[in-house]
């Protein structure tokens, strides 16, 4: 694959939106920022890579802060943090993001469950779950420990292995995840994952996943609420990362169980934001975009007001 700069450069900014968004509905003091490397994961990671990346964030004197990603491990934030002090998620700290991410997502899926689909829960389910990676499988994991009945895709059919043998899990061939016949359809992959044009051989009743930014564009939730499927605005459900890397810069540091009791809130945010948007007859994503960008003018003028201009704002977050 030749890297392509402008569209990693797009990603970015697109990646970066929904931090920021991800941060304000999350309550955390923050902005929202995001680093794309080109490369391929399984063959490109090198000291010099990492080095360079370090160094061009220290640059940044603390407005920026990198965390783990798709493609990215606490090891990987350990190399970064040789040259950078701007680093979370690194092993002695955070670490890995995907089980937090996991977690908090679960939190929201199943709260958008109790409200599309009535109070019995998970169980028995129809889940199908596409992308079986650092977020994907611990949370195929918790799926079928609340009694769901899971279908799974993966590109790497190791995982796809795991699935089948750990979880009980039924695998399906990558091109038909989301098509599958399931109550409930659970982005794990890249996104984006849905085009306004490709939706008729959707099944599902609810789409709601920790992917970033599922969506190709805003109309594609427009399509989607007019066919009667719920989708949970993705930067909602994938808080769980930020949420326990930026628990490194609290007093005290990162503690996981103020953190686990602090994901539980993705359930609450989900559950007002479908309230709302029912309520209004809206897409959720109308609703969530518009708490964001009335989140973002509190903060504004906040800063604003606190030293006359926005520089006042807090460091930008990176992380899932
Ligand atoms: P990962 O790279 O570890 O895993 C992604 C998995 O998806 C891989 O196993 C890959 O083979 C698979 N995949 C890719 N394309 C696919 C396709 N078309 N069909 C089926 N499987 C496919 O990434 P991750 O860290 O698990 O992140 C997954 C998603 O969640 C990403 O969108 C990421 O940005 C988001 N996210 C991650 C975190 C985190 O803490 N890692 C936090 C919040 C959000």
């Amino acid at each position: 694959v030749r890297p392509d700069l402008r569209a990693a450069a797009r990603e970015a900014g697109e990646l970066a939106r929904a931090m920021t968004r991800k941060v304000l509905l999350a309550g955390l003091p923050f902005g929202g920022g995001k680093a794309v490397v080109l490369g391929d994961p399984r063959h490109d990671k090198t000291a010099a890579r990492w080095t360079a990346l370090g160094r061009a964030i220290e640059r940044l004197e603390g407005r920026y802060w990198t965390g783990e990603d798709s493609g990215t491990t606490p090891a990987d934030m350990d190399a970064i943090g040789r040259v950078c002090r701007y680093v979370l998620g690194r092993s002695g700290g955070a670490g890995d993001l995907g089980p937090m991410t996991a977690r908090g997502a679960l939190h929201g899926i199943e709260a958008a469950v109790r409200h599309r689909l009535g109070g019995a829960g998970l169980a028995g389910l129809r889940v199908a779950v596409q992308g079986l990676g650092a977020v994907g499988m611990p949370l195929a994991g918790l799926l079928a420990a609340a009694g769901a009945r899971l279908l799974v895709a993966d590109l790497d059919p190791a995982r796809v292995e795991a699935a089948v043998e750990r979880l009980g899990a039924r695998a399906l061939p990558p091109g038909e995840i989301q098509e599958a016949e399931a109550d409930l359809l659970v982005p794990c992959a890249l996104g984006p994952v849905f085009e306004a044009a490709g939706l008729d051989g959707l099944r599902c009743a609810l789409i709601a996943g920790p992917a970033n930014n599922q969506l190709d564009r805003w109309e594609t939730a427009e399509r989607l609420h007019r066919r009667g499927i719920l989708f949970v605005p993705d930067y909602v459900v994938s808080a769980g990362g930020v949420i326990a890397a930026t628990a490194e810069l609290e007093p005290g540091g990162f503690s996981p169980e103020r953190v686990r009791d602090r994901l539980t809130g993705i359930g609450e945010r989900v559950r007002t934001i479908l309230d709302e948007a029912a309520a209004a007859g809206l897409p959720p994503l109308a609703v969530a975009e518009a708490l964001a960008a009335r989140l973002r003018r509190v903060r504004l003028s906040a800063a604003t007001a606190r030293r006359g201009d926005h520089a006042a704002l807090p460091a930008g977050a990176l992380a899932c």
